[in-house]
């Protein structure tokens, strides 16, 4: 497959390109070229088959030239020692707990399969490094998937505060290749000063710098992938058609669901559950896109004004909008609604949702009313582990949300490698020591 920018249909360039290059020069963001059609190798694949297994059968068909077989099992296997787990609650509804990789949270998926295949793209002949503007939680998320990746090196620029979840045993200081450095300046400070050393072409090619972002589309294909899984675990079980229904605020998620719907993916719809930030729904109703400023909820994963792949999106709306309007329906649940969801979810099946679930299973339940998709089985996808925000969990549920052993690291402080000015000169001397 060959991948193109949103802004022309002209110079398609490669998958290892796309990872490394992140963005394409025009302005606009890397989608694939054309459609695939992929059914032959999943549609009939035995349910008992594993998530690395699904993975390595269909990335060598959809990367051809670029993953044989062998480097994709490879891949699959390093990128993917956790599995998403599919439980069917009830004859018209399933969660998919995509919260079991090393920071609990479905991230963990899409960045660690981009780590793992850039350095099998690499192949031990060349290095990168992959500089991130991150908070807490999406620099445990880098952190950890690239820790210990032959020629890569991660660097992680946060602002003033702390960073929690990274394992210092991967930083450069202990030999490892993971580079936190904290910048006096807020988050912005740290975004503008990725994108100046990224246009800094003399620095950014000596080091081969890229960054993964949630725009990497590096980050999409493969949580296509897990939308997959889903319809193998559940073809034989369910009769009615698959509607996801996804909690969405960059719309990372969605876009991979229907990247999948395009690879061949038998799936009634998509639900894109938003909380009170719900403006990109007037536009998926035929109206125009109006972003208005970001209202604080509880479920803040998803506090977004103007998504990152909103370009992405578009670009599907251009295509086809009537048939987009048939696919995906947008749901917009509030704060209040949302923890009686949480509740009913404990109460009704046993299980605990993140705010982020919860909203998605709110949405889920409303839309199965309104009857759109006659006899719909909803896959709910549960994108973080409760136990992040048990406290919310607990006030709607009176449960405690245990967090797994594994997760513990998630609360613990680290120390930044070099604390710098907001100031292109003092990165680079900061990188240049340390490499
Ligand atoms: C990032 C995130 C989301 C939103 O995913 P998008 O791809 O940005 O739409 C949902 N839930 C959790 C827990 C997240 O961290």
């Amino acid at each position: 497959m060959r991948f193109r920018s949103t802004n022309s249909h002209e110079s398609q360039v490669s998958f290892k390109d796309v990872l490394l290059r992140c963005l394409p020069p025009d302005g606009g963001l890397y989608v694939p070229a054309k459609d695939v059609d992929m059914r032959q190798f999943f549609l009939y694949m035995d349910e008992d088959a594993t998530f690395p297994d699904l993975v390595a059968a269909v990335s060598p068909s959809l990367l051809q030239g670029e993953l044989n077989p062998f480097s994709a099992a490879r891949v699959a296997e390093s990128a993917l020692e956790f599995e998403p787990e599919l439980k069917q609650l009830d004859e018209n509804i399933s969660v998919f707990n995509l919260h079991n990789g090393p920071t609990g949270n479905y991230k963990d998926f899409g960045v660690g399969f981009l780590a793992a295949a850039l350095e099998e793209l690499l192949k031990n002949n060349s290095r990168a490094m992959v500089l991130s503007a991150v908070r807490t939680g999406s620099g445990a998320i880098l952190g950890r998937a690239f820790q210990g990746r032959r020629g890569l090196a991660g660097v992680m620029l946060y602002p003033t505060g702390s960073i929690r979840g990274l394992d210092s045993g991967g930083f450069v200081s202990n030999g490892g290749n993971i580079i936190p450095i904290q910048v006096r300046g807020n988050l912005d400070d740290c975004q503008r000063l990725r994108n100046e050393i990224l246009s800094d072409e003399v620095f950014s090619r000596q080091h081969n710098i890229t960054t993964a972002n949630a725009v990497n589309l590096g980050r999409l294909l493969p949580q296509a992938f897990y939308y997959l899984y889903a319809f193998v675990k559940l073809r034989k079980r369910v009769s009615g058609d698959l509607v996801f229904s996804v909690p969405s605020g960059n719309f990372g998620n969605l876009i991979s669901g229907l990247y999948a719907w395009k690879f061949g993916l038998p799936a009634g719809g998509f639900i894109a559950a938003m909380n009170a930030n719900n403006a990109l729904g007037d536009f998926m109703l035929g109206g125009e896109f109006d972003p208005r400023p970001v209202t604080a909820t509880s479920s803040s994963a998803l506090d977004v004004s103007v998504p990152s792949n909103y370009a992405r999106l578009r670009s599907f709306y251009d295509e086809a909008p009537a048939v987009m309007r048939n696919m995906v329906f947008p749901a917009s649940i509030d704060d209040n609604k949302m923890c009686a969801a949480m509740e009913q979810a404990w109460k009704q099946y046993g299980i605990l949702l993140d705010p982020p679930g919860a909203v998605a299973f709110a949405a889920a339940r409303d839309f199965s009313q309104s009857g759109k998709v006659p006899r719909a089985h909803t896959v709910i996808l549960a994108t973080g582990h409760p136990a992040k925000e048990a406290g919310l969990v607990k006030m709607s549920t009176g449960q405690t949300a245990a967090l797994p052993e594994k997760l513990a690291l998630m609360e613990k402080e680290a120390q930044p490698i070099a604390l710098i000015d907001p100031d292109l000169d003092a990165l680079k001397r900061a990188i240049t020591d340390c490499v």
